[in-house]
């Protein structure tokens, strides 16, 4: 199988395994006991929440350890309400972890703004211009689509955001964290979402950076840990295999090795005149279409080809995925016939050039039989 929905989930790194199994069998203790083995355990969260600081980019705030990126988003989101006429802003390219809770902040009577998306998939910043005012809460902007790969300028979104409003700026960093260098502090973020999943960590942990830990009400109550934001005996093992795939990753090289499949996948396939490209910054993230083909049908006989490819993002229902490409004003045909196809940097370029050969073949053969 030549796996290509790496947006959606990746595998373990057997390193991080290790860690795992470690901290779930020798040193399983509860880090919030008092005595001494318990302590290390505590210790070496700690140090988890530091190499997660560090690679942020984060001189200030903390980390909150959380289930991963649904409560990470969920947190940021809910706990960042007030009572008061306060307004939310979302962009239009969230993923459903934020879409929806905006959804439901609307259902119960709060004020959202929804801010459309640029042809490139970028937020339309001038729209966002308009928008924040000194009653706006929150804005949330994600920093790398899960759908198209574009790159959201959260620098210059923070700057708008700062100028114009006291408003938290919450960004979904999912795509992003371990993928591409930034630094935090350079963009201005208030809070961040991570998922270790996403770069070969386990599932069901990852964490939420928050600057001010004050400027958030926590959703869960109990024993008061990770800052009194996340009660609950933390996932330690998940936490330590997290921190290991983290230092594992030489960000820079892999995007490097990334970006080189990419182009050898996008060249193969600019080949054929009927495949659009979606142009976007992440090496990682390929979105395309095949005229005249619909996307469910080519990736299902993409699959009994040994290629697995996503007609949008996994998580997501497909009318979510429409959501997206169609807010960038892409044709209603051409949504159809899309399918995302997503790299790791640990993939040979064979495999990538197989997979290329691959898709045009089944592609062109439904044309054929216009399905
Ligand atoms: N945000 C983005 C941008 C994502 O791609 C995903 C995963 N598809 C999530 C949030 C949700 O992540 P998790 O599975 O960790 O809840």
């Amino acid at each position: 199988m030549i796996y290509l929905d790496n947006a959606s989930t990746t595998k373990m790194f057997e390193s991080a395994l290790r860690q795992y199994q470690k901290y779930a069998c020798q040193l399983f203790y509860n880090p919030s006991a008092f005595y001494r083995p318990a302590r290390e355990v505590k210790k070496a969260l700690d140090d988890a929440r530091q190499t997660l600081l560090k690679r942020l980019g984060a001189k200030q705030g903390d980390i909150i350890f959380t289930s991963g990126a649904t409560e990470s988003n969920n947190l940021a989101v809910q706990g960042s309400r007030r009572n008061g006429k306060w307004e939310y802003v979302f962009s239009m390219g969230e993923h459903p972890s934020i879409f929806n809770v905006a959804k439901e902040l609307e259902r119960q009577g709060c004020t959202v703004h929804y801010l459309p998306l640029q042809e490139n998939g970028e937020v339309d910043y001038n729209a966002l211009e308009k928008v924040v005012n000194e009653k706006t809460r929150l804005v949330c902007v994600m920093h790398i689509s899960n759908e198209t790969g574009a790159l959201n300028d959260i620098k210059k979104v923070s700057q708008i955001v700062k100028t114009k409003s006291k408003a938290l700026l919450h960004v979904d960093g999912v795509q992003a964290f371990n993928k591409i260098e930034f630094s935090i502090d350079d963009l201005g973020a208030d809070s961040y979402t991570i998922s270790a999943h996403k770069f070969h960590g386990p599932k069901g942990v990852g964490a939420l950076y928050v600057r001010n830990p004050n400027s958030l009400k926590s959703l869960v109550f109990g024993g008061g840990q990770e800052n009194d934001l996340r009660s609950g005996t933390e996932n330690v093992p998940g936490i330590m295999a997290m921190k290991e795939a983290c230092e594992q990753i030489d960000v820079a090289k892999n995007f490097e090795k990334t970006q080189r499949l990419k182009s050898a996948l996008t060249q193969i396939l600019c080949d054929d005149g009927n495949v659009k490209i979606v142009q976007s910054f992440s090496p990682y993230i390929l979105s395309i279409s095949y005229r005249g083909v619909n996307g469910e049908t080519l990736a299902r006989a993409l699959q009994d080809e040994g290629v697995l490819v996503s007609t949008g993002s996994a998580c997501s229902t497909k009318k979510a995925g429409n959501r997206i490409l169609e807010s960038m004003g892409m044709k209603k045909e051409e949504v159809v016939s899309s399918i995302r196809i997503s790299f790791n940097a640990y993939m040979s370029q064979e495999e990538v050039e197989e997979a290329g050969r691959k898709i045009l073949l089944c592609a062109g053969r439904l044309a054929t039989l216009n399905v």
